[in-house]
């Protein structure tokens, strides 16, 4: 990572999610998550998919640092 670059550029380089379709990255249910899910089991930038999400704060529906929100609110298993 460049000092000079900010950390947005650099750190999405490594998403695994980037390859899986939209449906499943930003699904409103848990089962059209399960791919992305899957993805950030793996994925080295969990905190700061988080950190620049910051899905509480946006009202985010998808999936972010491996939990689906939606509406900023956390899904949880049942
Ligand atoms: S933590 Fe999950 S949602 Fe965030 S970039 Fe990684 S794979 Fe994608």
């Amino acid at each position: 990572m460049h000092q000079h670059d900010p950390e947005a550029f650099d750190w999405r380089a490594d998403a695994r999610c980037a390859a899986l379709p939209m449906t499943s990255v930003f699904a409103r249910r848990r089962a059209e998550a399960q791919p992305a899910l899957r993805a950030c089991n793996t994925c080295p930038i969990v905190e700061p998919c988080l950190r620049t999400v910051d899905p509480a704060n946006t009202w985010f529906d998808g999936v972010c640092g491996g939990r689906l929100w939606s509406n900023g609110r956390e899904v949880l298993l049942p």
